[in-house]
């Protein structure tokens, strides 16, 4: 069957392709330490599955509106105003199955032809990807360790051409936790002000994940002007433990929601109607076990920084926020077999059996990707394994 040029050039997702690699291993039987993908190790919590499976045996089990049931766009809605000063209503809002999904529609919506899409880099694997598959252009700027790997004010006036229809901000940000300050974020609005051609697609996934020292801040918060100019994409996935129940959401200006539901409606219809139950019971419950997971997270990113710190070999950016670090590796090329990143990662599944992400799927060569929402008891081990293998390594020469 035929297979169109569009897609034929559009890579599988490197996060779900070594997640796969590592469940294959594991089914194998090899004792594989899996730290690809991101999502948390929780179970949801009791109270949202109660509230769909209570809401699966009320018959709460056909269709909805295609985007979204009424009451949950309005708690989403208050959600996001509370916390990003805008002033939103049903109609600005949009539920789909995921982020993802939500991040696929707004580009497929927007994009002509060859119209480009700023990528600050390292980037989440699928922004690039789902660009091409709405015939846009990446435009990627790679973002250096100086400045936190954050896009600066004069990279992005550098990178805006007449052609430019997005920019991608994700705070905090995949793969490497950085998170925009508020000033950061200033500087950013007033170079989009001289450019009314430049939409922002906010994703902001990782809202609930930042740690001491650090804030979560909307550009919508610190730029009102800019609002209809910014979409706001997040989801349960990440701060509900609920990436299986795909449920994400979108809030931007009514009639470019109007038309990514007009999309949504002759695609995937409504998100699971059972996982917006779920997602009702999550705002409207309590939001306790959230404190319990961030006090984890951050137990969990400070063994894994000071543990990894221990070689001399590796360069540890810590996170400010989300649940990954970023490991420079690029002194391990030259020894061995090893020339980039790709092969850092393959020697360390086979000596150290932890599967990690090379920091090239996320567009930058000379890092690696781990995710610590993980065990304590797991993370010690995987650090140790680590460690051993990268000392091995370099011993060897
Ligand atoms: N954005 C970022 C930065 C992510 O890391 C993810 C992780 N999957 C998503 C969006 C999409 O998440 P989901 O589709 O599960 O809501
Ligand atoms: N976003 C997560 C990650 O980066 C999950 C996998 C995916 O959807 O890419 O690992």
């Amino acid at each position: 069957m035929q297979i169109n040029e569009n897609i034929g050039e559009v890579r599988v997702s490197g996060t779900i392709r070594l997640a796969q690699r590592a469940r294959d291993l594991a089914a194998q039987g090899k004792d594989v330490i899996d730290l690809t993908e991101g999502q948390p190790h929780y179970n949801t919590p009791r109270h949202i599955t109660e509230a769909a499976y209570q809401g699966a045996l009320a018959g709460q089990t056909g269709y909805t509106a295609v985007a979204g049931k009424p009451h949950l766009r309005n708690l989403i809605a208050n959600h996001i105003n509370h916390q990003n000063g805008t002033d939103y209503r049903i109609e600005n809002i949009v539920v789909g199955c995921g982020g993802k999904q939500l991040i696929f529609n707004a580009l497929m919506v927007s994009l002509e032809r060859g119209d480009e899409v700023i990528i600050p880099a390292p980037y989440w694997v699928s922004y690039p990807e789902i660009v091409k598959i709405a015939h846009g252009l990446p435009v990627v700027v790679q973002c250096l360790p100086a400045s936190g790997f954050k896009i600066t004010a004069n990279q992005l006036n550098a990178a805006i051409t007449g052609k430019t229809r997005w920019l991608i901000l994700n705070s905090p940000g995949n793969p490497t936790g950085a998170v925009y300050t508020k000033s950061e974020l200033e500087e950013i609005a007033t170079v989009l002000r001289q450019h009314p051609q430049v939409s922002v697609l906010s994703d902001d996934i990782y809202e609930v994940i930042v740690y001491e020292g650090a804030e979560f801040t909307s550009l919508t918060k610190v730029a009102p002007d800019l609002i209809p100019r910014i979409l706001t994409i997040s989801g349960l996935s990440k701060s509900y433990a609920m990436t299986g129940w795909r449920l994400g959401y979108c809030a931007g200006e009514a009639n470019f929601i109007k038309q990514m539901v007009k999309l949504q409606g002759q695609s995937t219809t409504n998100a699971s109607t059972l996982s917006q139950v779920g997602a009702i019971a999550a705002f409207e419950g309590s939001q306790e076990f959230l404190s319990e997971w961030l006090n984890d997270y951050t137990g969990a990113r400070d063994l894994v920084c000071k543990k990894l710190s221990q070689s001399d070999a590796l360069e540890v950016h810590q996170p400010e926020g989300a649940f990954y670090l970023f490991v420079g590796c690029k002194k391990l090329f030259g020894y061995g077999d090893i020339v980039n990143d790709q092969d850092v990662c393959n020697y360390l599944l086979e000596k150290a059996l932890v599967a990690v992400i090379p920091g090239s799927e996320f567009g930058c060569q000379g890092y690696f990707r781990l995710c610590f929402a993980k065990p304590v008891e797991m993370l010690d081990k995987a650090t140790d394994n680590l460690i051993q293998s990268v000392n091995d390594l370099c011993k060897r020469q």
